[in-house]
């Protein structure tokens, strides 16, 4: 169990899903395949690239396409909302609650390493709109410090997922398109799952899957 210090905040979500309007949740591999074995839904009817020129810093890997470097993410409607909230009356819920993306497993709160201890705060901008603060019992993030283990892991095995599509591109072995980028990502996850998807390109996966493989995939 991972030692994390953070602060005596009452709060417990009310289900507006401000959160899930507002923000663009970064995506991993652990991510969409969770998605994938749990809904059937692919990666690419899931997920979108997102221009790191206009995001800005996200600290995220950024996919190299011809024209420039992306941050994938999930897919949203036109009001803003993510494709899986859903209306239940007056609440807005999360329909992949169980299997959602390790990034939404934390708002209100962000949190940093040193070296292996973990210190959350509580994130300044989520003061004024999010109607969880100060709502409920003093919370208690023993689930969320599991979870920034498991995200911490999941970041360096996509890292390496995305390291591997820029040497492709590096190497002109793949079309630095978004639909190729896309097949390449359902081509791994399909693999990923035991469930094999089409893959029309030359990816390489066999160099790939074992550094992939080598820790807990969900
Ligand atoms: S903004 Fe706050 S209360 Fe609303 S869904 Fe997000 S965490 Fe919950
Ligand atoms: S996956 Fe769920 S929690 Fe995450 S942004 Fe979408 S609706 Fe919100």
């Amino acid at each position: 169990m991972v030692t994390y210090v953070q602060p005596k905040v009452r709060f417990k979500c009310t289900l507006c899903g401000e959160c899930c309007r507002r923000y663009w949740i970064t995506v991993t591999v652990d991510d969409l395949l969770a998605i994938f074995i749990n809904s059937g839904l692919r990666p690419s009817e899931v997920s979108a690239l997102y221009n790191a020129n206009v995001a800005g810093d996200w600290q995220a890997p950024r996919i190299r396409l011809r024209d420039g470097y992306y941050y994938l993410v999930l897919r949203k409607r036109v009001d803003g909302s993510c494709i899986f909230n859903e209306w239940r009356g007056d609440r807005m819920i999360c329909t992949i609650h169980s299997y959602k993306p390790l990034t939404c497993r934390f708002y209100p709160f962000i949190y940093h390493w040193v070296y292996d201890k973990l210190y959350f705060e509580l994130y300044d901008k989520a003061m004024g709109y999010c109607p969880g603060v100060g709502n409920g019992p003093i919370v208690d993030l023993a689930r969320e410090s599991e979870y920034a283990v498991k995200s911490r892991e999941a970041k360096e095995r996509f890292r390496v997922f995305v390291n591997h599509w820029n040497k492709l591109v590096d190497d002109k072995s793949v079309e630095a398109t978004v639909d190729s980028f896309m097949n390449y990502l359902d081509c791994v996850i399909g693999l990923l799952a035991g469930r094999p998807l089409e893959c029309p390109g030359v990816f390489k996966v066999n160099e790939l899957l074992p550094a992939l493989t080598g820790g807990p995939l969900h």
